[in-house]
């Protein structure tokens, strides 16, 4: 039988669009490799939602985003274990920060300057005497990847997609469909490529050349020595923070190329004490009181790295096959977002605004622009 449309990929991206693709009408399929949930990336996310973007596209899919999560079990069913810490970004001493927080609230981003002393106020833990202000935004905080994919497919179920898993996508076929690794072919009148950096081997079947780079990126949680404490960007410092669960603090370095992966399927880095070491005096430079803390876990993910650092979504110019990759470290916050708009944009066929700056085939693909993870 054939589909309406072929969602290739059940991480945070393709779960979200199949998801909002039924609840439109379409008759959806979706196929991943793995189990569900994107055992590479999504599942490894450090999942901080805050809406603090140099862009304004981006920044108003992820204030879209956050809304999402904000209600989530109401529009999906179940938690995404959304847990609301309040965010602050330390920009570096180049940024123009006033610039930034106009444009992010003419998009309707709640977010305000607070200098170093305005923010102890908020959260005495944090420490960001070395900057002149920081942008602040008291809706932001973290989700769980594991409850919010499996609130996502129970969603998508619901709504009357047919799911595939462990089922390798072979190749894609011209005008719209894929044939799977065990023999069997998925008809579809269109086809979205959600598989993260493994969309470019994909697309190469069919001829497409896709400016994907897989990319290892790792995180380590420490013991937490307050009850909680703000998420942070802290771009001096390239890290991230955020409150981890019961008793952890999650730290992880805004790097996205300097560990290129050979393959989609190579194997992970090991996160070894230099990197712990390391995110630790990171860490201790934004909260003091972590000095000492013991690391609890450890991980590393891949990311699906574009040129410039935004993603490719939307039609190709391969008849049927449409993109939704190349998230580049930055695409969990904005999965239901992205899958809601999305759908719309296949079912009515008008790109919404917020997905224009993303085309696939844009012209400026070349170079850095923009690098905002995570
Ligand atoms: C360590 C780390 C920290 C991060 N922190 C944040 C953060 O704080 N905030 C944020 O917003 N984002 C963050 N990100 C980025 C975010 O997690 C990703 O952008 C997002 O999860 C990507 O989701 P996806 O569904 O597009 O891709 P994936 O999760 O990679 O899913 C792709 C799916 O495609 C499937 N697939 C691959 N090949 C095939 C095939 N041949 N056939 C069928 N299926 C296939 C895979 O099995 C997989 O399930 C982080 C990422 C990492 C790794």
């Amino acid at each position: 039988m054939s589909s309406d449309l072929l969602v290739v990929g059940g991480g945070i991206t393709g779960l979200a669009l199949a998801v909002h693709a039924a609840r439109a009408g379409l008759q959806t399929t979706l196929v991943d490799a793995g189990p569900l949930g994107g055992q590479r990336s999504t599942q490894q996310s450090g999942a901080l939602i805050r809406t603090h973007y140099a862009d304004a596209s981006s920044a108003a899919l992820a204030l879209e985003g956050l809304e999402h999560f904000e209600t989530f079990e109401e529009r999906y069913g179940a938690s995404a274990g959304f847990t609301r810490t309040g965010f602050a970004y330390v920009p570096e001493p180049h940024e123009d920060l006033g610039a930034r927080i106009a444009m992010l609230q003419a998009v309707g981003v709640e977010t305000e300057l607070r200098t170093p002393g305005e923010l102890r106020s908020i959260d005495a833990a944090v420490r960001v005497e070395d900057a002149e202000a920081v942008a602040w935004e008291p809706r932001s905080g973290y989700a769980s990847p594991a409850l919010t994919c499996a609130a996502l497919a129970g969603a998508a179920v619901a709504a009357g997609a047919v799911m595939h898993e462990r089922r390798p996508v072979e190749r894609l076929l011209p005008g719209g469909g894929a044939r799977l690794r065990d023999g069997a072919v998925l008809e579809a009148g269109r086809t979205v490529l959600c598989a993260g950096a493994a969309s470019a081997e994909l697309a190469a079947t069919v001829g497409l050349d896709l400016p994907l780079q897989p990319t290892a990126v790792k995180l380590a949680v420490f013991e937490r020595h307050v009850e909680t404490h703000l998420a942070v960007i802290d771009a001096p410092n390239g890290t991230y923070l955020r409150p981890d669960g019961v008793g952890g603090t999650l730290v992880g370095r805004r790097t996205w190329t300097d560990e290129p992966l050979a393959r989609t399927d190579s194997p992970l880095p090991a996160v070894d004490d230099g990197f712990v070491a390391d995110a630790r005096e990171r860490l201790v430079r934004r909260l003091p009181g972590a000095a000492g803390a013991r690391v609890l876990s450890t991980r590393a993910g891949m990311l699906d790295m574009t040129p410039d650092g935004l993603p490719l979504v939307g039609p190709t110019n391969i008849d049927g096959l449409w993109c939704c990759c190349g998230w580049s470290g930055t695409g969990f916050k904005t999965g239901p977002s992205v899958g809601a708009a999305l759908a719309g944009w296949l079912n009515a066929g008008e790109p919404p605004a917020e997905l224009r700056a993303f085309d696939p085939h844009r012209a400026q693909l070349g170079g850095i622009a923009v690098r905002s993870p995570h």
